[in-house]
């Protein structure tokens, strides 16, 4: 059995549904294809889901209808024959009359959740009606029955495979199963999702409670590039990453992956394949257990981080105050990414400002604490890059016009991280591309 994940572009146009439609029915080892919604559908519903939290009743009304009428012409290219187009506008009839309703009740976070799960819903259900009308053998299992997560928001494995194999189970003799990616229920047995993205920790999920033989991530780039391709010009696919280096990739903002995607995979062994649906033939990229050949392999950016420094002279050496700090930001949920101290001062990065104002004000007792918000943490990936020969003097020689304001070495062997100022990313991730790379 294996995973074939198609995300938003490898979906988003009728003609690339029909080529996926292709690309699973190439070989016969058994397969569960996890899609996601089609490209743009699920920030259309984040927008919905605004405007309503805005008690803007007609914004919402207006996006939906636009939206709806995207899927309507989608159907009518998608489909050839009149039942097969008949049986799409039935399910698309049932979807927008739940959105068109919720317009007109009281709007909650739950409701907003199953406002996002409309996306991948539809897209999975439209491609089963293709897959009928061209008379190809599958199952649509809803992954509302076997995704789950627990009462920490985190998705665990055993808890998943108890549900999925029976489900694989009742349908004797199919070996092609659809199901949707990013949704799943929480504790309350309400409709919740894995976060934005979140259709590859669905796969590698999957991937591990089915036990698969591999995890394929079909996008729409030929694998994890070196560098951001959206940012510098010239980048090229790496072609092998270890688990833990794909996860360091992901978690610093290569967003060709899920930040947290890569762990269930890891956990069962299951390599993850990062493949082109455009190039079907490009190699990708291959992640497995095996680190590979030693030294840089990529780097990543993340955005929206903020630096907080704490400054105490009286108290920084004494022993718990690192603790007491750190329990500041775990009472909050608050991870973070990055630490630096000194003897007078202690800097930390968070990726999230929603406590911002109570972290702030339970830190002030130690001290005095400055924020700087717009910062961005670039991470410079590889193997063992820690016993790589010169590598900080290459990144300090590289990165000589950057103000770097604080830098993480030794923490991890596959990782160095700065943090800038975003205002500079763009300058230092090409400067790396040069530097590190020798591209431009
Ligand atoms: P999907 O809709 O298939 O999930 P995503 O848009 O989430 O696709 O991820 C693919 C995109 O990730 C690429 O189009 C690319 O622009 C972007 N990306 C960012 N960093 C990288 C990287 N290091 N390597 C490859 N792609 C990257
Ligand atoms: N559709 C969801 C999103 O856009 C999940 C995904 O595509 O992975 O975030
Ligand atoms: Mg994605």
């Amino acid at each position: 059995m294996k995973v074939m994940k198609f995300g938003g572009t490898s979906v988003g146009k009728p003609e690339r549904m029909h080529q996926v439609a292709q690309l699973i029915t190439k070989e016969n080892e058994p397969k569960i294809v996890v899609l996601s919604a089609l490209s743009g559908t699920t920030n259309t519903l984040v927008s919905i889901g605004d405007a309503l939290a805005k008690s803007d009743k007609e914004k919402a009304k207006e996006i939906i209808d636009t939206l709806e009428k995207h899927y309507r012409s989608f159907v009518l290219e998608l489909l050839q024959t009149a039942p097969a187009r008949d049986k799409a506008n039935k399910i698309l009839d049932e979807h927008f009359e739940f959105l068109n309703i919720i317009t007109r009740i009281s709007f909650n976070e739950a409701l907003n959740k199953d406002i996002l799960a409309q996306g991948e819903l539809m897209s999975t259900k439209l491609f089963s009606v293709y897959l009928e009308e061209k008379g190809i053998k599958h199952a649509l299992i809803p992954a509302l029955e076997f995704m789950s997560i627990d009462a920490n928001d985190e998705p665990q494995v055993p808890a998943i495979r108890q549900k999925l194999i029976p489900v694989l189970a009742s349908h004797p003799g199919i070996t092609l199963f659809i199901t949707q990616g990013y949704i799943c229920r929480n504790i309350r047995g309400e409709v919740d999702n894995l976060k934005r993205g979140g259709s590859d920790y669905t796969a590698s999920l999957v991937a591990a409670a089915a036990h698969c033989s591999v995890c394929e991530i079909w996008t729409d780039i030929d694998g994890m590039h070196n560098n951001d391709p959206r940012v510098v010009g010239k980048t090229l696919p790496v072609e092998q990453l270890s688990f833990e280096e794909a996860a360091e990739l992901a978690y610093f903002g290569a967003k060709i992956l899920h930040p947290t995607c890569i762990w269930p995979a890891q956990s069962e062994k299951v390599p993850v394949k990062l493949l082109n649906t455009m190039q079907p033939e490009a190699a990708g990229t291959v992640i497995t257990q095996e680190a590979g050949s030693v030294g840089v392999k990529a780097v990543a950016a993340k955005d929206g981080i903020i630096a907080i420094n704490i400054k105490s002279s009286r108290m920084l050496l004494a022993y718990g105050f690192l603790r007491k700090i750190f329990e500041v930001f775990e009472k909050y949920r608050t991870p973070i990414d990055m630490v630096t101290t000194s003897e007078v001062a202690v800097s930390l990065t968070i990726d999230t400002d929603a406590f911002l104002p109570s972290i702030v004000k339970e830190l002030e007792p130690f001290g005095h604490v400055e924020v700087d918000k717009d910062q961005t943490i670039v991470s410079i990936v590889g193997n063992d890059i820690a016993q790589t020969q010169d590598i900080l003097s290459k990144l300090f020689d590289t990165l000589k016009p950057v103000p770097v304001r604080m830098v993480s070495y030794g923490g991890s062997k596959h990782n160095v991280s700065m943090l800038i100022p975003s205002a500079e990313k763009l300058k230092t991730l090409k400067l790396l591309n040069k530097g590190l790379f020798g591209l431009n």
